[in-house]
């Protein structure tokens, strides 16, 4: 229930008069797309905006599922020839709507907890994906899967369970090491561990700094460092995701390195504008600016480094995902494809709408299952069409949704991040 009137604030009100309806935006929305509804689309989100900011309607349930819909994919900002700053418009409204909202639903209490409860906590969140592993290792998660118990005793904790990311093998720990550069030291880099990466997907975490040093890179991955907030930040909870942002400027700040390396294009997206989530601090909002420029995507640092073509072998058909918050926040496509394309023996094809959101979109893939899952089915057809066996990705959230659509296609598609692949032929080059 959204109970009080907004107050969205005179910058907002600038950024949201830049909208002249003209409609461009349409083709690029993907849940526009699927419903063909203009109140699922950007320019009905921001009419729905414009009339609350107006006082003509409040910001009920009814309005606010409009903008609950949104994945935040942020394709409309890209497509707009006016500039209309979506991303920060619907970050705004979710904050204040998110503010008045009782959690009465289900997926919501169960998004809030993880979000606040588990996600700044790595000691907690560690303890859950260390009982996942035992769950999936001890194959219990076969078992509950081969029944469907789990089903009808609840269909939500079933979905969740569906939804629940495998666990590749030991977490990395952002410990405070140092990986040195192998051969003539290029650059040196801290690397962002992040939150649910380094514990669901670790080994592939210590790819990526397998990778950074094996093009001169050192790599110093700071103990003190905390989650980026993203996730935080997608759901309304502005103040946590300040609180984050504040501590990594300081943490990153004194590393003293030539660039702050994401391996995840969410926590990239977050970082490269933490300038815009601390406007107006008076600490932190100068500094926040100059930090934002050290920030890079590992794909965009390898690619401008240049990186060392690699030499082992992939005989592999490859087609590859464009993460929402690399292409459309950080309007990065084709360090990605260049790296993919240097490896020997890789065929990259690409599939139909590459750039469009898989529904994976931070918490969006629990609070707006169905949606996501609408959204999913549609990318994993046009994976099937490339007649690909791995997809390509650059993004945790991604690599999760689409191993899901993997199992729900009943299909053998690997799904692989991008410096893993690069790692796996950095690795057979001393065996080529
Ligand atoms: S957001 Fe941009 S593209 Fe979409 S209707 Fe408004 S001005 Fe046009
Ligand atoms: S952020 Fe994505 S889902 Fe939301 S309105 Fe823009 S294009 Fe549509």
């Amino acid at each position: 229930m959204v109970s009080a009137p907004p107050s969205f604030g005179p910058d907002f009100e600038e950024d949201l008069y830049k909208c002249v309806h003209c409609g461009f935006c349409l083709q690029a929305c993907p849940t526009y797309l699927e419903t063909g509804l203009e109140t699922e689309s950007p320019r009905g989100r921001i009419a729905l905006m414009k009339a609350v900011n107006e006082g003509r309607i409040g910001p009920s349930p009814t309005v606010s599922r409009h903008w609950d819909l949104c994945i935040q994919c942020r394709a409309c900002e890209t497509a707009c020839p006016s500039g209309v700053p979506y991303g920060r418009l619907i970050e705004t409204v979710t904050a204040e709507v998110e503010r008045h909202r009782k959690p009465s639903l289900l997926p919501r209490v169960a998004a809030s907890a993880i979000l606040k409860g588990v996600l700044p906590h790595q000691g907690r969140l560690g303890l859950l994906t260390g009982g996942l592993r035992l769950y999936q290792r001890l194959g219990i998660q076969r078992a509950v899967r081969g029944t469907r118990a789990l089903r009808v005793l609840s269909r939500r904790l079933a979905d969740l369970e569906e939804s629940a990311p495998a666990v590749s093998g030991a977490p990395f720990r952002a410990g405070g090491q140092v990986i040195p550069a192998r051969g003539e030291r290029r650059a040196r880099v801290a690397l962002l561990s992040g939150c649910v990466m380094p514990l669901v997907n670790g080994p592939e975490m210590r790819a990526v700094a397998r990778v950074l040093s094996r093009n001169g890179c050192e790599v110093v991955v700071p103990k003190e460092q905390v989650c980026c907030g993203a996730i935080h930040s997608h759901v309304g909870d502005l103040d946590t995701a300040r609180k984050m942002a504040r501590r990594n400027v300081d943490v990153f700040e004194a590393a003293g390195v030539d660039a702050v390396v994401t391996a995840s294009a969410g926590c990239g997206a977050r970082m490269k504008e933490y300038d815009e989530l601390l406007q107006g601090d008076e600490e932190y909002g100068a500094r926040s600016a100059g930090f934002a420029h050290v920030v890079k995507d590992v794909h965009e640092f390898l690619a401008e480094l240049p990186f060392v073509p690699p030499t082992g072998r992939l005989d592999r058909r490859v087609t590859y995902q464009d993460s929402c918050h690399l292409v459309n926040a950080q309007r990065i496509t084709e360090a990605p494809r260049q790296l993919l394309r240097s490896i020997p023996g890789l065929e990259l094809v690409e599939m139909d709408g590459a750039s469009r959101c898989c529904g994976a979109g931070g918490a969006y893939a629990i609070t707006q299952r169905a949606f996501s899952l609408r959204l999913l089915d549609s990318k994993m057809s046009a994976v099937e069409e490339t007649d690909a066996g791995t997809v390509a990705t650059a993004n945790p959230g991604c690599l999760i949704q689409l191993q899901l659509g993997a199992r729900r296609s009943g299909k053998p598609v690997q799904v692989r991040y991008i410096t893993d692949l690069l790692d796996e032929s950095y690795g057979k080059e001393s065996l080529a």
